[in-house]
């Protein structure tokens, strides 16, 4: 391979392009990597991790209301968001730098600034050119906006995680993940959150019972939801607000909403834009999306890409599985095809949600005949603390073989406790297992094992 600069040539050093340099690096591989931001991605720097500490950040306005019920008194409390911002930002440049140090230690060459393609073996980063033997495209996904009058008025996660103060009103536009998460973190902050939703329900995708549960128990944090609702505009008022002009589903009576910010989470798109691919002959689907085989590789035979900009399975893990597989097939002589079975993921919404395996409906559709059993309960904590919230759990089971298809759980710790869960699921446990496991007492998660009363057929929620 000495006629290149490099062996494989990664542009983006967020969760799929770090493993697969590292992985590929420690394997003797001469890897260079490319990044036009910070080093971490989305992952670490605009996503999940800095997400995860809102979460945190936010979660203590509940627990310190819920002391009392248990004899604390708390006395007054706030928060001093400008103080939490700094901490948080401390926290991720310290994980920018471990980042970097994994690299530098792995052997992986650093190229600082945005990457693109030239040809099947070359890359241009700030007017110089490399060469490489394979070229991985790991660039992530960015936020994708409707072209609106007063879009620009608009914030998208990648701003909210940044936000210098809080607001008294913040409206918050979509029903996936990334729009229930932030509604919850700044309800429970004391931020009125008016969630403006497109269609009939959160969630699209997950089990309907975790959807109508979510609903219920973020109404009960006051949180307003606007359903079948669409923002037609956005205007700066004379009083430096917001005004969100929104109408119905029939579009008919159009009104103001009024408000101090806006977050848009209405969906991403992957990041190929100016990449330079199509050109050379790199397929792209509608949405710009880099097409793959199942081994990871474009439509160029020297090109592969792994994670977000393929729009697969959006979501860390994956993108370092996909990452893995890849290194495996290219660097270890060990051909690896991604398993996208029985991926469990989280929604960190208050209370969160834990999922694995097929909804209710996906596996009525997919089988035919399925039990489902599902429990719902307050939480101990809250026997005390007088909070009402439910924990809601559910296992949809294959009737035929009795096989666990589907675990689904809202409540506090579901996405602790759904990870262990996926592992029975993934090795094909039986709902005769699940009842033969000892529960865990007292504890939400023993639940799981002592669900016997089946739900009564056909059941009864929306499907
Ligand atoms: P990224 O991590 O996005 O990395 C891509 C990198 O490429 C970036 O650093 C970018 O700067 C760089 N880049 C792009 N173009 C170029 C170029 N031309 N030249 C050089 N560099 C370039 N996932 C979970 O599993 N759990 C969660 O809780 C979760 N929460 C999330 C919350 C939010 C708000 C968001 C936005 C995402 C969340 N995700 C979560 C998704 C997760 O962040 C992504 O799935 C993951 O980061 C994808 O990794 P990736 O390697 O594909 O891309």
């Amino acid at each position: 391979m000495a006629e290149y600069d490099f062996d494989l040539f990664t542009i983006g050093a967020g969760s799929g392009g770090v493993r697969a340099s590292r992985m590929a690096a420690s394997m003797g591989a001469r890897v260079a990597v490319a990044e036009e931001s910070r080093v971490g991605g989305t992952c670490v720097l605009r996503g999940c991790v800095p997400k995860k500490l809102m979460v945190m950040a936010s979660h203590f306005a509940e627990d310190f209301a819920d002391a009392a019920g248990f004899g604390w008194s708390v006395g007054p409390t706030s928060i001093d968001w400008p103080a939490f911002i700094a901490t948080k930002d401390k926290e991720l440049e310290r994980l920018n730098g471990i980042y970097i140090r994994l690299l530098r230690d792995a052997g992986v060459t650093l190229v600082e600034g945005r990457a693109v393609v030239i040809d099947d073996n070359t890359v241009e980063v700030a007017g110089r050119r490399y060469t490489a033997h394979r070229i991985l495209i790991a660039t992530g996904g960015w936020p994708s906006l409707p072209q609106i009058p007063g879009i620009e008025l608009a914030m998208t996660s990648n701003e909210i995680l940044d936000l210098p103060q809080l607001p008294k009103r913040l409206a918050i536009v979509g029903g996936g993940y990334i729009a229930v998460e932030f509604a919850g973190i700044f309800a429970a902050l004391g931020v009125a959150v008016t969630l403006v939703v497109r269609g009939d329900t959160l969630l699209r995708g997950f089990d309907q019972d975790l959807r109508t549960s979510l609903a219920e128990e973020m109404a009960k944090k006051g949180i307003t939801i606007l359903h079948e609702t669409k923002v037609g505009s956005i205007e700066r008022c004379a009083e430096g607000d917001l005004s969100l002009r929104i109408g119905g589903a029939l579009e008919t009576e159009a009104e103001d909403l009024r408000v101090d910010a806006v977050l848009y989470a209405t969906g991403r798109k992957a990041n190929t834009k100016g990449l330079g691919l199509p050109e050379i002959g790199v397929r792209l689907d509608e949405t710009g999306a880099i097409v793959v085989d199942q081994f990871s590789r474009s439509a160029v035979e020297s090109i592969y890409a792994v994670g977000d900009c393929t729009d697969r399975v959006n979501l860390t893990p994956v993108a370092i599985a996909e990452a893995r597989c890849l290194v495996e097939t290219l660097f270890n002589h060990n051909p690896t095809v991604m398993d996208y079975t029985g991926i469990p993921s989280a929604v960190f919404s208050q209370p969160p949600i834990g999922t694995v395996g097929l909804t209710e409906a996906e596996a009525r559709k997919r089988y035919g005949e399925i039990d489902v059993y599902i429990s719902r309960f307050r939480p101990m904590r809250h026997t005390l603390s007088g909070r009402d919230e439910r924990t809601m759990m559910k296992l949809v089971v294959k009737r035929d073989d009795q096989t666990v298809v589907g675990c689904h759980m809202i409540g506090a710790d579901s996405p602790e406790i759904v990870q262990g869960l996926a592992v029975a699921l993934k090795c094909g446990a039986t709902k005769a297992q699940f009842d033969a496991t000892i529960g865990i007492h007292p504890t939400a998660a023993e639940e799981f094992v002592t669900m016997r009363e089946k739900q009564p057929e056909p059941h009864a929620v929306a499907r």
